[in-house]
């Protein structure tokens, strides 16, 4: 079979290796604009299923991430001055560019031909001297734009401003931080991802945003504003920028996810908001799916079919979590009156994907602290017909 992939991000990378795995004999391309070494943002994050999803599809490639990551098991929210842990929430960050190096050395050991520095301006050429032509071209898919008849995506631009950073500040676990100001509520979503460096993703709505006047200052600017706002969580430490831009999530779906030999995959299929951290999950995961659907199926069509019967459902409930955890940010302001174990909870438990048993056992010390705190502040009311002493 011959297989052109446009886009070397998570998604494509590991869909053509593990499509050379499979049968040597398939011609794997991989088009890809940017060098080896280009990447935007930091650090990315897997849960431990993730990890034994790529264990089975390709041991070599599983080592070799486990080898570079970090691993934490605590969630902390930080509101008003005040961090409360949640343990058993297990997660592995990586550096973005340490997984796309793995990948491409897996890729290449595997006879997978790596094209960089091509930007693909007419998709229809490429589909049309191929067997199957992938679209893993990200979020904002070259590939999903020129067949949109057919793909008929749904693109929601959300409300909420976000940049991303990195810092030398280590957040031990997934830490997220908030904190009111004269502009509005800030939120920080960080954590460690190697031994010197930490994500760190700013985030507010567009209210706080104006406010605080980041339109008109440079990269610089902000990054001393935003300093400021989390001085006693940065330690000191500066705000490092990528290229970090104001943008506002792209939430992205598709009616349908084939149109004869062209199928998307990863960010170009569907996004799930940062804040559950899948959505590399997500495109690595789809890789497989897609993957095995080649191993069972005896056409490009039967197979790009069963794809998308297989995996839009668990699609779904992804997105539908990850919705739910972006309304949550961006109400965020609707919750800051609570108490910090109140709002650790609410957090929590934001995209009712967990709830009061599941965080029980996650972590009986916390939910006996919840449970002190909301009985105390109930005893501290004062006794009225609806709550009698
Ligand atoms: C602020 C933020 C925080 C995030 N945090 C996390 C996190 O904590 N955990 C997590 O798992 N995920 C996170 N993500 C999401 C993650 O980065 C993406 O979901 C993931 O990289 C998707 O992989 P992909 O391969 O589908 O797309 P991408 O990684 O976007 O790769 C697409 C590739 O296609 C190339 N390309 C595009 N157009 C063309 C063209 N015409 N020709 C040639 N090449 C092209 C691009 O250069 C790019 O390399 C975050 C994203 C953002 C924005």
């Amino acid at each position: 079979m011959k297989i052109n992939i446009i886009g070397g991000g998570p998604a494509g990378l590991y869909f053509a290796l593990l499509m050379k795995r499979q049968q040597a004999a398939h011609e794997v391309t991989v088009w890809e604009r940017n060098a080896p070494d280009d990447t935007f943002g930091w650090g990315v994050v897997f849960s431990d299923k993730t990890l034994a999803y790529l264990r089975d599809a390709d041991e070599p490639t599983y080592q070799a991430i486990t080898r570079a990551f970090a691993t934490w098991d605590n969630v902390d929210v930080v509101h008003r001055g005040e961090k409360i842990t949640i343990r058993g929430n297990k997660f592995s960050g990586i550096a973005r560019i340490k997984l796309l190096n793995i990948l491409q050395a897996r890729c290449a050991e595997l006879g997978v031909d790596l094209r960089f520095r091509v930007n693909v301006a007419a998709p229809e050429r490429l589909a049309a001297e191929c067997d199957l032509l992938v679209g893993a071209d990200g979020v904002n898919s070259e590939v999903r734009a020129r067949y949109s008849a057919h793909f008929q995506p749904e693109l929601s631009v959300r409300h909420n401003r976000y940049i991303w950073y990195g810092t030398r500040q280590l957040f031990h676990g997934l830490t997220l931080t908030f904190h009111e100001t004269q502009a509005g509520v800030f939120a920080a979503h960080s954590y460690k991802f190697d031994e010197t460096t930490s994500t760190f993703i700013v985030e507010c709505d567009e209210a706080t945003w104006t406010r605080a006047g980041f339109e008109a200052q440079t990269d610089e600017e902000t990054r001393r504003y935003l300093a400021a706002v989390f001085s006693a969580d940065l330690h000191g430490h500066a705000l490092l920028s990528n290229n970090s831009k104001w943008i506002n999530f792209l939430l992205v779906k598709n009616r349908r996810w084939s149109y004869n030999n062209i199928v998307l995959l990863g960010d170009a299929l569907h996004t799930a908001h940062f804040s559950i951290g899948s959505g590399t999950k997500l495109a690595l995961e789809d890789s497989i799916a897609l993957a095995r659907c080649f191993a069972h199926e005896q056409t490009v069509l039967a197979a790009l079919a069963e794809f998308e019967r297989g995996r839009k459902p668990v699609i779904e409930e992804y997105q539908h979590a990850a919705y739910e955890s972006l309304l949550w940010f961006e109400h965020a302001r609707d919750f800051v009156h609570l108490a910090p174990l109140q709002f650790a909870y609410s957090l929590m438990t934001r995209s009712k994907k967990i709830d009061y048993e599941n965080l029980k056992r996650r972590d009986p010390e916390f939910i006996k602290a919840y449970e002190a705190a909301i009985s105390g502040a109930r005893l501290a009311l004062p006794p009225t017909d609806a709550n009698p002493s």
